[in-house]
């Protein structure tokens, strides 16, 4: 499942092909996301406008329109953003086509369906993202609000860390890899965490997800890049998915638990309740 670096990195492959581009037609597909705004709408606000910016709020895509129109995106599980000379061959499972001026054609296709393409007419803030808590880059986000949020909140530390309603963007991967990285046991309760602990979890947050972002995303899941390549930049992971493998830091095996329903890696040395 794509997570923050993933939709960045698919945010800043697409921009440079999108923007200043209109939309000239739509091709729709029959089957419908788990949400999905209804054909007529997409014809009502999408053809003839502009693409005038391309941004990201947690794991959605936002394409800021001529005229404060938004489009709206999520991948879900499997969705992909493929862009390419039009017009895109057939592929299955796509569900919308963006036929752009200069022969281009932004398809997005989702297998599993769990993802989300919807559109605002000018005015409406998209709603979804009423949910989307705090960027991990944002100046607002601080060790203190971290400890605070935390306190009112009674969890685990890998499933506070997982919540999008507090920091968005993080998801089973990088949750994994970060606190193996902050040296915390991902059992721990958020809110016994110390202020030192806190400024370590932020400092390694930004530092893996720009990481991973610099290198393009991992390809750990069914995910593709903006120009449908997949296999590339593999981000070497520290522990998610080495279960049994020897720890990178200290060679006792990476053990693997599981939460919410979620797996989690850990090392079980490295990272000690306290
Ligand atoms: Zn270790």
């Amino acid at each position: 499942m794509p997570e923050l670096p993933e939709v960045e990195v698919i945010r800043r492959g697409l921009a440079p092909g999108l923007l200043g581009r209109r939309i000239l037609r739509l091709v729709i597909g029959e089957k419908r996301l788990r949400r999905e705004s209804s054909p007529e709408k997409f014809q009502e606000w999408l053809p003839g406008r502009v693409i005038l910016d391309l941004e990201r709020r947690g794991k959605y895509l936002l394409f800021r329109l001529e005229g404060g129109v938004t489009l709206l995106l999520h991948l879900g599980m499997t969705g992909r953003l493929l862009l390419g000379p039009g017009p895109s061959p057939p592929r299955p499972h796509v569900h919308l086509v963006l036929e752009l001026e200069g022969g281009l054609d932004l398809a997005f296709q989702d297998v599993r369906r769990f993802g989300q393409a919807l559109v605002f007419p000018p005015g409406a803030e998209p709603d979804p993202l009423a949910q989307v808590g705090r960027e991990p880059f944002s100046r607002e986000v601080t060790p203190e609000w971290l400890a605070q949020e935390a306190r009112a909140r009674s969890r685990t530390i890998k499933n506070f860390l997982m919540d999008g309603r507090v920091l968005a963007g993080i998801g089973n991967i990088y949750a994994s890899e970060i606190l193996f990285a902050a040296r915390l046991h991902p059992g721990m309760p958020a809110g016994r965490l110390s202020p030192a602990d806190w400024g370590r979890v932020l400092k390694e947050t930004r530092r893996i997800l720009n990481a991973a972002i610099a290198k393009g995303g991992t390809t750990v899941s069914d995910y593709l890049n903006s120009r449908g390549e997949t296999g590339l930049f593999q981000l070497e992971l520290s522990v998610y998915g080495r279960e049994g493998e020897p720890c990178r830091r200290c060679g006792r095996a990476v053990a693997r638990i599981s939460q919410g329903g979620r797996s989690t890696f850990f090392c079980p040395r490295c990272q000690k309740k306290k």
